[in-house]
């Protein structure tokens, strides 16, 4: 028996990082998925590979949204589950960010998620899940990174006033807040394909060993599981609610 079994979820920026790793783990507990992104051949390769859908979605177009649902609806009858996980990222003081560029990160990080709660939640099975992939900077500041800390507050603020609207048919709504995560957003080296990710991997976890209590930076495979607990059946009570894995960066700091 898995977890997920006979439910249908959509994925979003599944192609890659936590979200791939949400799309395996979610499959191998017995959910059909659609993978959807912006990367077509890795989506579809992923789709392929793990027996799910791939979608074409750009989360920030209401139309692609629209056409992912009939897509999964199409193919599997129903729809039960939404992990909005698509997100972008930018590095700029605010006084300095332009506007196009704060722009781009509503776009993809805010509308996306709000696109995603509107466009899916009429279709969803009743007693169906929302999980809303937030941050670490959903929940504190982080200087350099005001757009996507703006965003990631405001995904916050969409996932508790979904979860009040759609708990008459049981539907659940929470976010994730996760800390420093290895994926490409955290480590661009692994989309060089010449770079040693291992190496890589190494040298973040050195420098989160000083940051983080629990001495590393996260693994994508820690945040699909949070993403399959938010999901399924154990998580039966829970809606509304951010989830903070950070490995303790955000419990406070130590003086010693
Ligand atoms: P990633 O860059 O590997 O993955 C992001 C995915 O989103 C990619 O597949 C990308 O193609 C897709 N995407 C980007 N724009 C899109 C769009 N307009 N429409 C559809 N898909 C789009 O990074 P990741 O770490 O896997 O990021 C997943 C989520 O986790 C993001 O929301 C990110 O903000 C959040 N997050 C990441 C970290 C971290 O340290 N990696 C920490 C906290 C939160």
């Amino acid at each position: 028996m898995g977890k997920l079994d006979g439910r249908v979820v959509i994925i979003t920026g599944a192609a890659r990082g936590q979200g791939e790793q949400e799309a395996r783990l979610f499959r191998a507990e017995g959910a059909a998925v659609v993978v959807a992104d912006v990367l077509d051949d890795q989506g579809e390769s992923l789709a392929k590979e793990i027996g799910a859908t791939y979608v074409h979605l750009d989360v920030g177009e209401e139309a692609d949204w629209q056409a992912a649902v009939t897509a999964a609806k199409e193919a599997h009858g129903h729809l039960d589950g939404l992990v909005n996980n698509a997100g972008i990222l930018r590095f700029n003081a605010l006084a300095d960010t332009p506007l196009d560029e704060f722009m781009q990160v509503v776009r993809v990080n805010q509308v996306g998620c709000f696109l995603g709660i509107k466009s899916v939640a009429p279709e969803l099975a009743d007693g169906g899940t929302i999980v809303n992939t937030a941050s670490y900077t959903g929940v504190t500041g982080m200087a350099a990174v005001g757009a996507y800390a703006a965003t990631k507050h405001a995904i916050l603020g969409l996932t508790r006033v979904a979860a009040l609207e759609l708990a008459h048919r049981g539907i659940r709504v929470n976010a994730m807040c996760p800390g420093a995560i290895d994926t490409a957003m955290s480590n661009p080296a692994q989309l060089d394909p010449n770079a040693d990710a291992a190496e890589m991997t190494d040298a973040l976890d050195a420098l989160y060993r000083k940051l983080v209590p629990l001495g590393r930076i996260g693994r994508p495979e820690e945040v699909a599981r949070l993403a399959l607990f938010l999901t399924c059946a154990d998580s039966s009570y829970i809606t509304g609610q951010p989830f903070v894995i950070d490995g303790g960066w955000l419990a406070g700091v130590s003086v010693v």
